[in-house]
């Protein structure tokens, strides 16, 4: 369930400091070290899944509620109102820097498209 040597484990246990926008039992949302954006969290599970591609079908619920806690976020930040993005990074050529499942939430600016 939580990996001793993960970031984001470590955040979710208190032991490394976060700006917390919501918690509750199964995830976590807080606010990037390093917003690319106005407005950057992220939102993760509680459970150690160490990318998207490691999700198995009983993490079917939860990847469910946490894609519609990133909505409800977004809505309660006004994010809806202009429009925003969400982003998850899967792997290296992905991008991911971070080994415990999160999906970025971004808004607050104009985004472009292809992505980076
Ligand atoms: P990835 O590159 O894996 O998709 O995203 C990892 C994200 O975690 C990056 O956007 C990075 O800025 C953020 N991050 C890395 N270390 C910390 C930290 O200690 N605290 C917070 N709040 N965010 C972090
Ligand atoms: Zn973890």
């Amino acid at each position: 369930m939580s990996d001793p040597n993960c970031l984001f484990c470590k955040i979710i246990k208190k032991e490394i400091p976060a700006k917390i926008e919501f918690e509750d039992e199964n995830l976590l949302a807080f606010y990037d070290i390093t917003p690319q954006a106005p407005t950057h969290l992220l939102v993760i599970p509680k459970k150690h899944i160490a990318s998207l591609d490691k999700a198995e079908s009983s993490d079917k619920a939860l990847i469910g509620e946490l894609l519609l806690r990133v909505s409800e976020i977004a809505k309660s930040l006004g994010l809806d109102k202009e429009g925003f993005r969400v982003v998850n990074n899967a792997g290296a050529l992905g991008g991911q820097t971070v080994f415990h499942l999160h999906f970025h939430l971004l808004g607050g600016r104009q985004m472009k498209w292809p992505p980076g």
